[in-house]
C-alpha cells in the first residue's frame, strides 16, 4: 500500500477511533462552490455576522480562499459526528401531536449537555495527535471557528453533499451533524466529492416560513430563522415575526422535512443527550426567567449566545404567535420591562395574540 494511502486510511481509523461517525480527506483548491461568497456578502445576506467578513490586511475575504490565510495547508481533514437523538421533530410526521401551541423549539444541536464545540474539539485533538506522530507537519482545528466554508471542504472530503437547504447531508447518516476540520500541511490523498442527491427534491425550500432561499443551494440569512433568534440583536423585522413561529433559539424546519432525515440515525452518546426541559421547552418558564437561572441553566450552552435579552424577546415572539390567551398576563408585564428590545416586542406579541383571539 502506497504510503500516502496508508496515511490517509490511519487518519480514517483515528476518527473512527475518536467517535466521529465519517470523515474524509479534501485538496486545497479554490473550489467553484465558493465563487458565490464576496457575492454573498456583497449583498449583505450575512446580515451582522461580521466575522463572515474578516479580511487579510491586503483586503482578501480570508472565507473567499485558504490561500489566503493559510498558503502552507495542502489538504482539509473533515470529521462528522452525529448529534441526532432519540427525539421530537418540529414538524412533519415526526413533530409532537397536536402541535404544541404553548411550547417553543430549540434547534435540536443546542439541546446537549456538553457544548458541541468542546466535545468535537476533543475527538479532533485525537485524529491531530496522531497524523503528527510520525511527521512534523502543521495543523490547525477547527469546529465553526475556521477562516474556511467548512461544508464546501466537506463534500470535496466526500463526508456529504451540500443540499439545498445549504446543510451537508450524508446518505446513511442525514445531516444531524457536527463538523470538524484539521488543516495540514499535509498533502495527502484526497477523497472523491460526495455527489448531489436532492435531485428534483425541494421540501425544504418549499417549507422554509421566512422564505430565507434565494434559491436552491443559496440562503439569505437575514430572513433566517436561525439568525434572527441567535445572531440577530436587538429588533427583529416585523414582517418575519409571523413567520417565526415558536421558535426561540435557531430552526431545524429545513432539515425536519428532508426526506434524508427520515431514517437518520440516532446517537447514544451522553453528551448530545438534550438537557432537561429543552425539547418543546415551555415558553411560560422562558418568560419567567431570571438572568440567575439563566445563566445557570445554559452554562456551556451554545443557547448562551442569544443572551438573556434575545432569549426573552424571541419567548416574547413565540407567545405572540402562540394563540394561547393565558399569554396575556405574561405578555402585559413584558411589555413594561426594563429591557426596551423585550418590551417593544412584546407589545407587539400581544397586538398579535389579540388579533389571532379576535378572528
Ligand atoms: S433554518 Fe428555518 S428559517 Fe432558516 S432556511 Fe431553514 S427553514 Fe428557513
Ligand atoms: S429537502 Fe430535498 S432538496 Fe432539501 S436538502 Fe433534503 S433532499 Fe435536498
Amino acid at each position: 500500500m502506497p504510503a500516502l494511502t496508508a496515511i490517509s486510511e490511519l487518519i480514517k481509523r483515528s476518527a473512527a477511533d475518536a467517535g466521529f461517525d465519517a470523515a474524509g480527506i479534501a485538496p486545497v483548491r479554490d473550489f467553484p462552490e465558493l465563487d458565490y461568497f464576496p457575492g454573498w456578502i456583497e449583498k449583505h445576506y450575512a446580515g451582522d455576522m461580521h466575522y463572515l467578513e474578516s479580511r487579510t490586511e491586503s483586503g482578501e475575504l480570508k472565507r473567499s480562499s485558504l490561500s489566503h490565510v493559510a498558503p502552507w495547508a495542502r489538504s482539509v481533514i473533515v470529521c462528522a459526528i452525529n448529534y441526532n437523538t432519540d427525539q421530537p421533530n418540529s414538524v412533519g410526521p415526526g413533530a409532537r401531536s397536536p402541535e404544541p401551541k404553548a411550547h417553543g423549539w430549540i434547534s435540536r444541536y443546542a439541546w446537549s449537555k456538553e457544548d458541541y464545540h468542546d466535545s468535537v474539539l476533543r475527538r479532533l485533538r485525537q485524529v491531530e495527535a496522531e497524523l503528527k506522530r510520525d511527521s512534523d507537519c502543521r495543523t490547525w482545528c477547527y469546529v465553526d471557528t475556521g477562516p474556511l466554508v467548512e461544508r464546501v471542504y466537506a463534500k470535496y472530503a466526500g463526508v456529504g453533499w451540500v443540499g439545498k437547504n445549504t446543510c451537508i447531508m450524508n446518505q446513511k447518516l442525514g445531516s444531524w451533524l457536527f463538523l470538524g476540520v484539521i488543516l495540514t500541511s499535509h498533502e495527502l490523498e484526497p477523497d472523491l466529492p460526495a455527489p448531489d442527491r436532492c435531485g428534483t427534491c425541494t421540501a425544504c425550500l418549499d417549507a422554509c416560513p421566512t422564505n430565507a432561499f434565494i434559491g436552491p443551494y443559496q440562503l439569505d440569512a437575514t430572513r433566517c430563522i436561525s439568525y434572527l433568534t441567535i445572531e440577530k440583536r436587538g429588533d427583529i423585522p416585523e414582517d418575519l415575526r409571523a413567520g417565526m413561529g415558536r421558535h426561540i433559539f435557531g430552526c431545524d424546519i429545513c432539515q425536519d422535512v428532508c426526506p434524508w432525515n427520515r431514517r437518520a440515525p440516532t446517537t447514544a452518546l451522553p453528551e448530545f443527550q438534550p438537557r432537561d426541559g429543552l425539547v418543546n421547552p415551555a415558553l411560560e418558564w422562558l418568560a419567567e426567567m431570571r438572568v440567575e437561572e439563566f445563566r445557570e441553566r445554559f452554562r456551556g450552552s451554545p443557547i448562551k449566545r442569544t443572551k438573556f435579552s434575545g432569549l426573552r424577546r424571541n419567548t416574547a415572539i413565540a407567545m405572540g404567535n402562540s394563540g394561547e390567551r393565558r399569554f396575556i398576563p405574561i405578555l402585559e408585564k413584558l411589555a413594561t420591562d426594563e429591557d426596551e428590545t423585550v418590551a417593544s416586542h412584546a407589545r407587539w406579541a400581544l397586538q398579535k395574540l389579540r388579533d389571532l383571539l379576535t378572528c
